[in-house]
């Protein structure tokens, strides 16, 4: 687990800014909802911390590290995607246990883990079956089995429910729910489903055009939105 830090963090492509001097302080532990309009930079704001884009200007940190020159894998953090793709041809077990074996943990020991997110994943008895004997959601909560194997000091969580039906979106975020409750992991969440964001998270950021417009808790957004925009996206009657 790890805190995550953002010191006037930008974002250009060539003369277009999408990320604009953004600051935010994520504390160790704390589940964070990132929310706003499609094209508002959630997901280049995601992949910075990531570090999967390059950061034009600003700092980084994960548990007080400045990160900015690390790559994804010495971040040691864990994104779990809206399209999880997962391997056709590997089982459930193989798929959540490939990036351990990657990253050279010993059989034994990647049997455990996978084991351990299994069970917390209810997904002990589909452990041998293929991809395309699963559900959406059991693929869905195989994809955070794969981030959780790993054990990471953060989550990232991007739109990772935004392609199941509702009923399942609804068990799946009390999953999630349940998870972080239970392991505790510094999560970053963005969704554009603010019945999630409110639900989920400890904090909500609202973005608007690459820019913070309000953070707070689900409670605060709702009673006392800093203007129409942030009132009009969390629904308050403001
Ligand atoms: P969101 O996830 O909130 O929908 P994005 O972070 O994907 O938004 O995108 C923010 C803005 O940056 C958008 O205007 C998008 O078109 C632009 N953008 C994203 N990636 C690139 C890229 N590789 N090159 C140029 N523009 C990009
Ligand atoms: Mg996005």
């Amino acid at each position: 687990m790890a805190s995550v830090g953002l010191t006037n963090v930008r974002k250009s492509y060539g003369a277009l800014q999408v990320v604009h001097d953004i600051s935010l302080s994520v504390d160790d532990g704390e589940f964070i909802a990132l929310v706003g309009p499609s094209g508002c930079g959630k997901s280049t704001l995601l992949r910075m911390i990531a570090g999967l884009e390059d950061i034009s200007d600003g700092e980084v940190t994960i548990g007080g590290t400045v990160v900015n020159a690390m790559t994804p894998r010495e971040r040691n953090i864990a994104m779990v995607f809206q399209s999880y793709a997962l391997y056709p041809h590997m089982t459930v077990g193989e798929n959540m246990g490939f990036n351990l074996k990657l990253a050279g943990v010993t059989k034994p020991d990647i049997a455990t883990r996978v084991g351990e997110a299994a069970r917390m994943l209810a997904l002990e008895d589909l452990l041998d079956r293929k991809p395309s004997q699963l559900s959406g959601g059991q693929r869905q909560r195989v994809a955070m089995g794969r981030a959780i194997v790993r054990d990471p000091a953060v989550f990232l969580f991007d739109e990772p429910l935004s392609n199941l039906d509702a009923k399942l979106r609804v068990q799946m975020r009390t999953e999630i729910k349940a998870l972080h409750q239970k392991v505790g992991t510094t999560s970053i969440y963005v969704t554009h489903d603010q019945i999630e964001a409110m639900t989920l998270a400890d904090r909500i950021v609202v973005l608007n055009a690459g820019r913070i417009e309000q953070v707070g808790t689900p409670m605060e957004l709702y009673r006392t939105p800093a203007n129409l925009f942030v009132a009009g996206f969390i629904g308050s009657p403001a």
